[in-house]
């Protein structure tokens, strides 16, 4: 089905993705993926073409292109290559972004933004702790007023571009903050004393993109390095799951859509017992369900990618969008899988790794059980929720 929420200057956009990603990334992803890391040239030259500040205010060196299509024709790109590059640079454009667009005064504007849009500032958001991820009020990390500024403890884990981060949103616990259902965030600057970060983890797919460990050994930071009001963070945080979570949809059916048709293009050319793999009904059938599957989860997407595009994507709409789509990307990709036989099996072929980097969507960004939670609740199933 022709999709329709995109115009011409998204499909224009589209094609300067696909270049980049084709002359920038490609050719590097060996690298990226023994380094466990992007490298920073990369981020610079996203920069440079405009990929990481095209939703930035003309005055703060971006385009002042605020509109999600833009983003979703990104992540649907990157994806194609490998989801961990539309992990590592979503985190900049539709996660760490709304953040330092709505909640900061100017003169934090001025001092973010430019480098940030520039591909010279590479973003993270730190909430997932050790002992708290899925239960965001759960986190320790506290934050003490001292003087003009605060002093950070705690530590943090599974930050998705920790190792190489310059600018990290912090979620922590303030003792301006109401005991139970309140925190403050706070923009840590990479070079502050006492900050110290872990190795980038191992993991069994998205290997491209750095995931790491922050520690806050009384790491001092001035008073402007808080976003919006204190105590208001947790309130912060949910208002932006929605485009997070969207964001991940997204690019799980970019992802799922680009192994399909790897996966068609490979059951052409293989043969068994003298004919193409292809040519057996079980083969079509698989495949028929696989572009069934993603048409229809592409569908709803699209009506949240366009509802978030007037401001009316609700946080149960997005959670229907993430379940669905990271569902549809696993089930599309084991299937696909399946279909290269023995070859499937073998991390050399493109359709291994995607299966690998495939498993974690249903986890990060909030896991399909809380997805479930989130549209459960809305049956009012109970007084609680009613
Ligand atoms: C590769 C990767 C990148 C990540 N990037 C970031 C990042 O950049 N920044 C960041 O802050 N975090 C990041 N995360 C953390 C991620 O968001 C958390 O891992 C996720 O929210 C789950 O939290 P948890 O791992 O602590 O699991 P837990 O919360 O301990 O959950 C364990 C299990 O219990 C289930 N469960 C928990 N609560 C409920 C409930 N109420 N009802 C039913 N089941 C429940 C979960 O669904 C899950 O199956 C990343 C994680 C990974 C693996």
């Amino acid at each position: 089905m022709k999709r329709v929420i995109f115009q011409p200057e998204h499909e224009a956009y589209r094609e300067v993705v696909r270049e980049f990603v084709t002359r920038d990334l490609a050719p590097f992803a060996e690298r990226h993926r023994s380094e466990h890391s992007i490298d920073r040239k990369c981020w610079q030259r996203a920069g440079e073409q405009g990929l990481l500040g095209f939703f930035v205010p003309e005055g703060y060196g971006g385009a002042g292109y605020r509109d999600f299509r833009f983003n979703a024709v990104q992540g649907e790109e990157l994806a194609r290559l490998g989801y961990a590059y539309a992990s590592a640079f979503g985190i900049n454009t539709d996660i760490v972004a709304p953040y330092l667009l709505e909640l900061t005064t100017d003169e934090q504007k001025r001092r973010w933004l430019p480098p940030y849009a520039a591909g010279r500032t590479i973003a993270s958001i730190a909430i997932t702790e050790p002992g708290a991820g899925s239960d965001v009020l759960g986190i320790r990390t506290t934050a003490t007023r001292m003087g003009s500024g605060w002093v950070l403890n705690g530590s943090k884990t599974f930050t998705t571009n920790g190792s190489s981060a310059d600018l990290i949103i912090v979620a922590a616990k303030s003792e301006a903050d109401k005991p139970s259902r309140s925190m403050s965030l706070f923009v840590v600057e990479a070079d502050r004393a006492k900050f110290g970060r872990g190795a980038s983890l191992e993991k069994i797919g998205q290997t491209e993109a750095e995931t790491s460990e922050l520690f806050f050994d009384d790491v001092f930071v001035d008073g402007s390095s808080l976003l919006g009001e204190a105590g208001a963070g947790f309130g912060y945080i949910v208002e932006r799951l929605a485009q997070e979570r969207l964001s991940c949809a997204v690019a799980a059916l970019g992802h799922a859509r680009g192994a399909l048709e790897e996966t068609i293009e490979y059951v052409r050319q293989r043969s068994a017992f003298g004919q193409p793999i292809g040519s057996f009904q079980a083969t079509r059938f698989r495949l028929a369900d696989c572009q069934t599957m993603i048409e229809v989860a592409t569908a709803w997407v699209d009506q949240c990618i366009d509802a978030h595009v007037h401001s009316l994507l609700t946080p149960v709409d997005a959670a229907k969008a993430k379940l669905t789509a990271t569902e549809v990307q696993n089930k599309v990709i084991d299937h696909c899988l399946q279909l290269y036989g023995g070859y499937g099996y073998i991390k050399e072929y493109r359709i291994a790794r995607a299966w690998q980097d495939a498993r974690v969507t249903r986890i990060f960004g909030g896991t399909s059980e809380i997805m479930r939670e989130i549209i459960g609740r809305s049956l009012a199933l109970t007084d609680e929720h009613a």
